[in-house]
C-alpha cells in the first residue's frame, strides 16, 4: 500500500493554519508502520484540486483527503473529488436525517439548500461518522489509470479530522497492511558523529541486506530507521548499523534523548537537577515535557546573569572575574553548586554564548562550556557550535544531556 495525503485550504497556503493534519497523519501512521509517500497542499480551487489527484495518484494507491466538506462555497472538495472520478452525487437518507437534525439544534426554520450539500454522498461511497461536525467523510474505491484506488475523504478542523482518523481511516489502513504484509522498521539515535559519515558507513556495511535505511538529523544527534518486509533481517542490519555507530547509540525504540536519559536515572535510581545560563531552562523543559519526569528530574536554576550564579550557584566571584561566565571553572562551579545546593545525585550545567553578539570578551559565538555531574564524578567540555542562536541552544542541550547519558 502507498499512502498519498492532499490537504486543502487556501489557509494552509498563506500560513494563517497550520498543517497540523499532515502531521498528526505522518506520527499516527508511523506507529502502523506506514508512511506517506507524497503530500500536497490545494487551495480551495475545483482545478489546483484536479492537478494535485492526479499527482498524488501517480505516486500512490491511497489518497486521503482533508478539508472542504462543509457547507460553503469555498467548500470544493466533494464536488471536485467527484467530478474527477466520474462520481455520481446524491442525497443519502441517513446523511439527509443528520445535516437536518444538525440545523435544527442550532437553527428554526427550513434547512437552507446551501446547508443539504452536506446530505450528499458519491455513489457506492462509505460514509464515515463524524460525531463532532455536520459534514461526513467518505470512503470511495475507484479505478484510475487502470488501478484499483482507495479515496478517503475527511473534514478539515483538527477536532473533526482526528477523532474521525482514529475511529475509521487508521485502524482501516493497519487491516490492508496486515492482508498485505508487513514492514518492519527498527529504529534508533546515533550521536556524536554527523549524518553523512554515518550513513557512508551503514551503506557499504548494509551492502546486500534487504532493507531500506532512513536518517533524520536532531540537535541530539542522528535517527537512524531501518526498515523492511523481513523482520529477522530487518533486526540483523539494524543491530550491525548500530554497533557501528560507537558507544552513544540508543538502545532501539528510545529515539528521544529526554526520555532515553529519564529513563536510565530512573533504572539507577538517581535524580538529576539542572543550572541553565545560555540555554535559559530548555534542558528544564525538554526534561519535563516526558510525563513521569519528576520520577528522577528535581527541579533547576535559570542562572543567567553572574549575580545569580553567584547567589544562587555559589560560583566564587574570583572565578567570574578572572575566567568570565563563560569558561571551563565556571562551568565546574556552577555544577558543583547545582548539585550541592539544589540536592541531586547527577547535575548539569551549561554556559555559552549563543549570539548573534558574543560578549564583551574575544570568546567567540558558539562556544559553550558543560559540566555534568554524576555522584563524585565530574567532567567539563568545551565546545563550538556553529549556527544561529537557536540552533546553538538546541545543540547545547542535546551535548548536556548526551554527556550526562554515556
Ligand atoms: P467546515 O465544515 O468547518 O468548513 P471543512 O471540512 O470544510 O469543515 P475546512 O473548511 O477545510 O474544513 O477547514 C475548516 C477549518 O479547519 C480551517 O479553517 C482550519 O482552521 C482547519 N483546518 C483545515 N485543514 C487543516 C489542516 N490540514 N490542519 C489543521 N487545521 C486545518
Ligand atoms: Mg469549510
Amino acid at each position: 500500500m502507498s499512502i498519498a495525503v492532499i490537504s486543502t485550504g487556501t489557509e494552509l497556503l498563506k500560513g494563517t493554519v497550520l498543517n497540523t493534519n499532515l502531521a498528526f497523519l505522518g506520527r499516527e501512521l508511523g506507529t502502523l508502520g506506514l508512511s506517506i509517500r507524497l503530500a500536497l497542499i490545494a487551495g480551495d480551487r475545483e482545478q489546483e484540486l484536479y492537478t494535485a489527484c492526479a499527482e498524488a495518484l501517480g505516486a500512490a494507491d491511497t489518497l486521503i483527503i482533508s478539508g472542504g466538506l462543509g457547507p460553503t462555497r469555498d467548500d470544493i472538495t466533494l464536488d471536485a473529488t467527484a467530478r474527477f472520478f466520474g462520481l455520481e452525487l446524491e442525497p443519502h437518507p441517513e446523511l439527509v436525517e443528520k445535516v437536518t437534525a444538525f440545523w435544527h439544534e442550532r437553527h428554526r426554520g427550513r434547512v437552507p439548500g446551501q446547508v443539504l450539500r452536506q446530505a450528499r454522498a458519491p455513489r457506492g461511497a462509505a460514509i464515515l461518522p463524524n460525531p463532532n461536525g455536520s459534514a461526513s467523510g467518505f470512503r470511495i474505491d475507484t479505478v484510475y489509470d487502470s488501478r484499483p484506488r482507495r479515496i478517503y475523504l475527511l473534514p478539515g478542523p483538527p477536532r473533526e479530522f482526528e477523532p474521525m482518523a482514529h475511529a475509521s481511516l487508521l485502524p482501516e489502513l493497519a487491516r490492508s497492511m496486515e492482508s498485505e504484509g508487513h514492514e518492519y522498521t527498527l529504529g534508533f539515535l546515533a550521536a556524536g558523529e554527523p549524518e553523512f559519515q554515518l550513513q557512508v558507513r551503514f551503506e557499504k556495511a548494509l551492502e546486500g541486506f534487504p532493507v531500506e535505511l532512513a536518517y533524520c538529523a536532531t540537535p541530539a544527534g542522528t535517527r537512524v530507521f531501518v526498515s523492511g518486509s523481513d523482520s529477522g533481517q530487518v533486526r540483523n542490519a539494524a543491530e550491525l548499523a548500530r554497533s557501528l555507530s560507537g558507544p552513544w547509540a540508543l538502545p532501539f525504540g528510545e529515539l528521544e534523548l529526554p526520555a532515553a536519559v529519564l529513563a536510565e536515572l530512573g533504572r539507577t535510581r538517581r535524580t538529576l537537577v539542572t543550572a541553565e545560563s545560555c540555554t535559559g531552562g530548555m534542558i528544564s523543559a525538554a526534561l519535563t515535557a516526558v510525563p513521569g519526569a519528576s520520577n528522577a528530574y528535581l527541579g533547576g536554576a535559570v542562572v543567567y546573569s553572574n549575580r545569580l550564579k553567584h547567589r544562587l550557584l555559589g560560583v566564587p566571584q574570583e572565578i567570574l572575574d578572572r575566567f568570565g561566565a563563560v569558561s571551563a571553572e565556571c562551568a565546574g562551579a556552577m555544577v558543583d553548586g547545582a548539585a550541592e545546593r539544589l540536592g541531586g545525585d547527577c547535575a548539569i550545567a551549561v554556559t555559552g554564548i549563543a549570539g548573534p553578539a558574543g560578549d564583551d570578551t574575544d570568546k567567540p559565538v558558539g562556544l559553550v562550556y558543560i559540566g555534568v555531574r554524576a555522584g563524585e564524578k565530574r567532567s567539563v567540555e568545551e565546545f563550538h557550535f556553529r549556527g544561529d542562536r537557536n540552533a546553538v541552544r538546541e545543540r547545547s542541550c542535546g551535548s548536556a544531556l548526551l554527556m550526562l547519558y554515556r
